[in-house]
């Protein structure tokens, strides 16, 4: 069997759910934008695609027509990226309404929030226990892989209970999302922390909001996890100075990962690393 220890898997996460043409003129919002986004990312060496959706007004959104539409422009290219789908892709949805892209379209992987948190001053962002047992017992029913987000050590924590409890299934698959207003903020040392409450076994990646993308980034390269890039994260390639496209940041993550003496994971690897079973998403 192939070693790929050496190798991390590199998520685009190009469109997110706040981030708008006024922030940036850069952001892909629409299907055919994203879909055409995804392609370059996936051409410039992004393992994993993670999706979100906005209405036809470019609010955040959960409208399922707009993620099959994306998809299917993604599915009928050349192009073998992981699929991940949010299931938050905005605040006070219904339960059904948020599963329905992932039970439908059925991606490689979906998001599983695991706990609610105060969005700082804003709102409450909300995953019921209700909701993410139905979740993972649906991700489970459908063979559509979680991947756990961590914004707080208390989510870790969750995860660990949902194990025991069989809603979710080893090996688990976590993200930090580190620095957003009232989760845990993008230092290291959090990082290093929270890598430690997970069980053995389990893969991770991390990322940090805006400022803090390249310090986390360089820190769980250097302890051996994932990555995460693009404009859901973070806009700026430098101080001021806006990401002209999401390709940019893998590109520049590429170079960061190889001078570490690492490789970006192709799609398939990525699969592999991660246990993915399905076929669904292009042998090709
Ligand atoms: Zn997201």
């Amino acid at each position: 069997m192939q070693d790929l220890s050496n190798k991390v898997i590199l998520t685009v996460a190009p469109t997110g759910a706040w981030p708008t043409k006024k922030d940036t003129p850069y952001i892909p919002i629409q299907p055919e934008e994203i879909a055409k986004d995804v392609y370059d990312c996936w051409k410039a060496g992004a393992s994993i695609a993670h999706i979100h959706v906005r209405d036809d007004e470019n609010r955040a959104s959960m409208e399922f027509n707009k993620f099959k539409a994306t998809l299917e422009a993604i599915r009928a290219t050349d192009c073998d990226i992981v699929l991940n789908t949010t299931t938050s892709g905005g605040l006070g949805i219904d339960d059904e309404i948020r599963m329905k892209p992932f039970t439908q379209l059925k991606p490689d992987i979906a998001s599983y929030d695991c706990g609610s948190m105060n969005w700082a001053n804003s709102t409450v962002f909300e995953n019921s226990p209700k909701f993410l047992e139905k979740l993972g017992m649906r991700m489970q029913e459908v063979g559509v892989k979680p991947e756990i987000e961590i914004f707080d050590a208390g989510m870790v924590y969750n995860a660990l209970y949902y194990l025991k409890k069989g809603v979710l299934k080893a090996p688990l698959h976590f993200q930090f999302v580190l620095g957003v207003p009232g989760g845990m903020a993008a230092t290291v040392e959090n990082l290093v922390f929270l890598k430690s409450l997970i069980p053995e076994g389990s893969t991770w990646g991390a990322l940090g909001i805006g400022k803090g993308h390249l310090p986390i980034m360089y820190a769980a390269l250097a302890m051996g996890g994932h990555l995460r890039v693009g404009m859901e994260d973070n806009i700026f390639m430098s101080r001021g100075i806006l990401a002209k496209s999401n390709v940019e940041f893998i590109e520049r993550t590429k170079c960061i990962v190889e001078a570490m003496g690492k490789q970006i994971a192709t799609p398939k690897e990525a699969r592999e690393i991660l246990n993915i079973k399905s076929d669904l998403n292009h042998e090709k």
